[in-house]
């Protein structure tokens, strides 16, 4: 029987958080920020056109979520490097995309106003630099260019990825592994969707034409239920041990899993089941026609969630969506303490980290980047003996175990 003392206490709750109640649907917008392409948008002013008008207030509050909050984006951006070949006139060089971003979009819209978040997006390339299969590899084995960008990352941007979207949607078992180390989240589950009658009937006819192409992305094994996963050590599509988390994410205009009211109805009613749930879907910034894909989709939302009145959905950028699925309150922020005694450098964390240890990066006179393993001492305590006659600048990232990163740099020449 239930006490007059508790029911007082549950009303009480009820009251201040009427909201309790509900189930929770977070939303995650995600642009895989690439850059003009020759076949799409192929020029910096019609991106910053498209781009400008998908942050403007009027787009953003077009279509509101449950809390009369705006459309929040989580930007992928990607480098370009280690191609030798550039058949789509695509923009190379380590940050060349950000930078432009930073300059021009962001300047006017910053980040913190709205909320929106930053990560990190990679294709990896051959290992002879050629492009094939639209600039995509799946061996990540046969060279290791995901590091050289995790070097000026840290470097250069002051950032260590907390969550990664793969190139392409491609993942390995390989590349799951690496992963495992050192990123905690990753919006590149397409699960369950095979790849289509109409994408084989158009690689066939690719193929005939001489224009040789391969799907190279496989979710078909992969989760159906829009929240996260940890996968297997043995098969990344299927859930397992890991620690890092998987998120299913579908394409805004794909021939497998384009956005559609069957995918919005089947998130609703997930989270409505579940208590919360995590919808996500992708674009492209070099997209023709990517503002008003996602303009169509943000209103197809609010009108699927006229017919779930015990949902309450909200628009989150992938880092605040995926912390409040793990019920996450450890908002405290990671620190990395990084001190040099003679030639040894001690870098000491103020929490336990997602990784064994933090990454550090060395930018060398030469103007080489590498990185460089640490021992580890104690649980939060690492020390490395450097050349330090040789090291102009130190980067040490690092993220906890829910996605809070955090990069400390030192200057030595
Ligand atoms: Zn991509």
């Amino acid at each position: 029987m239930v006490s007059w003392g508790y029911l007082k206490k549950y009303l009480k709750r009820y009251a201040k958080h009427p909201e309790m109640e509900k189930s929770k649907l977070y939303i995650v917008v995600a642009i895989d920020t690439e850059g003009p392409a020759s076949y799409a948008l192929d020029s910096w002013d019609k991106i910053d056109k498209m781009m400008k008008r998908i942050t403007s207030d009027d787009f953003r509050y077009a279509h509101t979520d449950s809390y009369s909050e705006g459309l929040r984006y989580s930007y992928f951006v990607m480098d370009w490097t280690a191609f030798s070949e550039n058949p789509n006139k695509r923009v190379f060089g380590y940050s060349a995309i950000y930078e432009h971003y930073l300059r021009d979009l962001f300047a006017e819209t910053p980040l913190k106003k709205h909320k929106d978040g930053v990560y990190w997006h990679y294709h990896h390339p051959c290992k002879d630099g050629k492009w094939r299969y639209g600039g995509w590899n799946e061996t990540w084995g046969d060279n290791n260019e995901y590091e050289n960008q995790i070097n000026h990352l840290i470097i250069d941007r002051q950032y260590f990825p907390n969550i990664y979207r793969a190139g392409g949607t491609i993942e390995t078992n390989e590349q799951s592994q690496w992963l495992e180390e050192w990123i905690p989240f990753d919006f590149s589950s397409r699960g369950p969707e095979s790849i289509s009658l109409k994408s084989i009937l158009k690689k066939l006819k690719n193929n005939i034409c001489g224009n040789s192409t391969k799907y190279l992305w496989d979710w078909s094994r992969a989760p159906r239920d829009w929240i996260f996963y940890t996968p297997s050590a043995e098969d990344y599509q299927l859930k397992g041990t890991m620690a890092r988390k998987i998120f299913r994410c579908a394409g805004i205009k794909s021939d497998e899993d384009c956005v559609n009211s069957k995918y919005i109805k089947e998130a609703f009613l997930f989270a409505s089941k579940r208590k919360e749930a995590l919808f996500s879907f992708f674009t492209h910034d070099f997209y023709v026609n990517a503002d008003q894909q996602i303009y169509n989709t943000a209103k197809l939302i609010k009108s699927i969630a006229k017919d779930f009145d015990t949902v309450e959905y909200a628009y989150l950028n992938a880092l605040d969506a995926a912390q409040k699925c793990l019920c996450c309150e450890d908002k405290g922020s990671l620190g990395l303490t990084v001190s040099l005694d003679s030639k040894i450098l001690i870098v000491k964390s103020n929490k336990k980290l997602f990784s064994k240890q933090p990454w550090l990066s060395a930018k060398f006179i030469d103007l080489t980047y590498k990185h460089i393993l640490m021992q580890q001492k104690e649980e939060t305590l690492w020390t490395v003996d450097l050349p330090l006659d040789k090291i102009e600048i130190l980067g040490v990232g690092a993220c906890d175990k829910v996605g809070n990163s955090t990069v400390t740099l030192t200057r030595i020449l």
